[in-house]
C-alpha cells in the first residue's frame, strides 16, 4: 500500500483527502492528512462572520470527519520541514515518509505591529475582531486595502468596501461616511484586465466607493489616524480594515521546494515539483509561482488534477481530471451579489497577458449564489 501524505486541510488539502477516498480502491493508499488546526474553514463565509451573518460553526467543519467519511488518517500537528530528498515531512509530533507528497499549506498572513488591531477579515479570529469593532461602527472616513498584492482573494477588499457601505445605510450614517478602498494596482482588479476594471469601477461610482491607486503604505500615524503612501498622499480616516501582507508558508519557505520569493515551484500543467517526481503542489502555495490568483477554486480543481495523476502512476492507466484553470470568486455585496469569473488557461500558457474574465450577477438573487456555494461546499466534502 503506498503512502501519500497530504499537507494541510484547507480547500486544496481536504479535496485531495476525499478525492483519494472517492477514487483509489480499497487497499490502494493509506492517506495522511497533517494540519495544526483540528478545523476545516470556509474562508468566504469570514464575511458573514464579521458581519454576524453567521457563526464560526457554521463556517468549519472538524477534519476528523474525513476520517470517517474516506478512511483519511488526520494528524493534528504542525509542519516544521519537508525533505523532499528522504521522502520526509518533519512535524513536532515527529517524522512522516512518504511515497507521495501534496503540499497544500496556503498562504500565511504576516503580523505586522503598523497595522494590528485593523486587521481585515481574512483568518477566522480577524472576522471575529472585526464583529467586535463594528458594533461601535458609525459611518465616517472608511479606509479599506490591501498592504501588498498578492493575497487570498483578490476581489475581496471590494467586497468589504461595499459591504461598510451597506451598513453606513442601514445604521443611516451613510451620508456622512466616505469609504475609500486604497490598493497597489494603479487601477481596481487592474491585472485582471480591461473588462474587469471597467465593471468594478462602475461598481465603485455606483457604490460612491473612491479608489486610491499605486497606494504603497510607508507608513501608519496611529495618533492622527493617518495612512501615508510612499509617494506621499495621505489617508485619514476613522474606521479602517487592513489586508495584511501574505507569504509562503514557512514550511516550504525553508525547504527545497521554495523558489526565490519562499512560495512553491511546480511545472505547469502537471502541478509537480521540477526536482521531486513524487511531489506536487496547490493552491495558494503555488498561485504567485504559476501567475495565479489565490482562489479556492484553483486549489479544488488542482487537487483532483494531481490525485489523478498520482492513481495513474499507480494503475498504469487512469484518465482522471484534466486541469481546469478557471476560477471564481463570489461577493456578497450587502445590497446584491455578483462574481469574478475568469479563465486563466491562455495566461499561464504565455498565449496572453491577462486571463478572460467576465463579472457575473450584479444582482439581489445572485446573493444566493454565495449561500449555495458555501452549502454545496460542506455538503459534498464532510456530507453537511
Ligand atoms: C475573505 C475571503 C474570501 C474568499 N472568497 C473566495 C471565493 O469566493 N472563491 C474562491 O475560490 N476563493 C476565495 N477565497 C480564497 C480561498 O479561501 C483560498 O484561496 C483557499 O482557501 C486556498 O486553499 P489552500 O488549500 O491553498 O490553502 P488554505 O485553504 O489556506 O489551507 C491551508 C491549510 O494549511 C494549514 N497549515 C498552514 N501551515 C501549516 C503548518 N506549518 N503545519 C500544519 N498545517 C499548516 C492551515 O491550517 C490550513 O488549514 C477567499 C478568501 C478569503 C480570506
Amino acid at each position: 500500500m503506498k503512502r501519500v501524505v497530504i499537507l494541510g486541510g484547507g480547500t486544496g488539502g481536504a479535496v485531495s483527502a476525499s478525492r483519494l477516498g472517492k477514487w483509489g480502491q480499497p487497499g490502494e493508499f493509506e492517506v495522511v492528512l497533517v494540519d495544526r488546526s483540528e478545523w476545516h474553514e470556509f474562508r468566504p463565509s469570514y464575511l458573514w462572520v464579521a458581519t454576524g451573518k453567521r457563526e464560526p460553526d457554521e463556517i468549519r467543519r472538524p477534519l476528523t470527519l474525513l476520517e470517517e467519511r474516506y478512511g483519511t488518517r488526520v494528524l493534528q500537528a504542525t509542519v516544521t520541514g519537508i525533505r523532499p530528498d528522504a521522502n520526509t515531512v518533519e512535524t513536532d509530533q515527529g517524522s512522516l515518509e512518504y511515497d507521495y507528497l501534496i503540499v497544500a499549506l496556503g498562504s500565511e498572513l504576516v503580523e505586522d505591529a503598523a497595522v494590528a488591531g485593523y486587521e481585515a477579515p481574512w483568518e477566522l479570529a480577524h472576522a471575529l475582531a472585526l464583529r467586535e469593532r463594528l458594533r461601535h461602527f458609525n459611518g465616517g472616513r472608511v479606509v479599506v486595502g490591501p498592504l501588498s498584492w498578492p493575497y487570498r482573494c483578490p476581489p475581496a477588499p471590494f467586497e468589504v468596501a461595499f459591504m461598510l457601505k451597506y451598513l453606513a445605510e442601514q445604521r443611516g450614517v451613510a451620508e456622512r461616511t466616505r469609504i475609500t478602498v486604497f490598493h497597489p494596482w494603479a487601477q481596481p482588479m487592474e491585472t485582471f484586465g480591461p473588462q474587469m476594471v471597467e465593471g468594478f469601477r462602475k461598481f465603485l461610482d455606483d457604490f460612491g466607493v473612491g479608489f486610491e491607486g499605486a497606494f504603497d503604505l510607508a507608513r501608519h500615524d496611529r495618533e492622527n489616524r493617518t495612512f501615508i503612501s510612499s509617494d506621499g498622499r495621505a489617508l485619514e480616516y476613522d474606521f479602517a480594515v487592513i489586508v495584511p501582507h501574505h507569504r509562503a508558508p514557512e514550511a516550504i519557505r525553508t525547504s527545497p521546494l521554495a523558489t526565490a520569493d519562499g512560495y512553491m515551484d511546480v511545472t505547469l500543467p502537471s502541478m509537480r515539483s521540477p526536482r521531486y517526481d513524487n511531489v506536487w503542489g496547490i493552491g495558494d502555495a503555488v498561485a504567485p509561482t504559476i501567475g495565479l490568483g489565490m482562489a479556492g477554486v484553483f486549489a479544488h480543481f488542482q487537487a483532483e488534477h494531481v490525485v489523478s495523476q498520482i492513481i495513474d502512476r499507480e494503475r498504469g492507466a487512469y484518465l482522471g481530471e484534466l486541469y481546469n484553470m478557471v476560477g471564481i470568486c463570489v461577493m456578497d455585496t450587502g445590497y446584491m451579489g455578483a462574481a469574478v469569473w475568469c479563465n486563466f488557461t491562455d495566461k499561464l500558457f504565455g498565449r496572453a497577458t491577462v486571463p478572460d474574465c467576465r463579472l457575473l450577477g450584479g444582482m439581489r438573487a445572485f446573493r444566493a449564489v454565495k449561500v449555495g456555494f458555501e452549502r454545496y461546499w460542506f455538503a459534498n466534502l464532510f456530507g453537511h
